[in-house]
């Protein structure tokens, strides 16, 4: 059973985020140290540790998950230049919170991905 983490609490609006989307399957939220101008984590409200935990019954989350984050950069008026989506995985992907989020990045050019 894996640990629950910060994410939960905010998830539960326990301890202060700036909360962009909420609803019934997934939170989206701004990131407290922003790497770009729009930076926005969008998780499953249930808890996921990484992608490798994911399973079937976690896809309607996870289609969501990509729902939103086309919404929130339509939103932000970073669509049609353009954002990125990325998930971390375990420690060679450089995940630090073990609750499975997209990080959504925009708002200036990223430049290439492995840099
Ligand atoms: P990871 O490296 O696991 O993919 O990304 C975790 C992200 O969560 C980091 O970008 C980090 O800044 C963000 N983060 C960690 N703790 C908090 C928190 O308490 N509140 C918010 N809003 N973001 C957090």
């Amino acid at each position: 059973m894996a640990e629950e983490t910060i994410f939960s609490k905010i998830i539960r609006r326990e301890i202060p985020a700036d909360i962009v989307y909420q609803d019934e399957l997934v939170t989206a939220f701004r990131d407290i140290s922003p790497r770009a101008p729009q930076h926005v984590l969008i998780i499953p409200n249930h808890l996921v540790a990484t992608v490798n935990d994911v399973t079937e019954s976690d896809e309607p989350a996870l289609g969501r998950m990509i729902t939103v984050a086309a919404k929130l950069a339509k939103q932000a008026g970073i669509d049609e230049d353009g954002y990125r989506l990325i998930m971390n995985c375990n420690q060679h992907g450089g995940q630090e919170v073990f609750h499975i989020h997209m990080h959504l990045l925009g708002g200036k050019p990223l430049g290439p991905m492995l840099s």
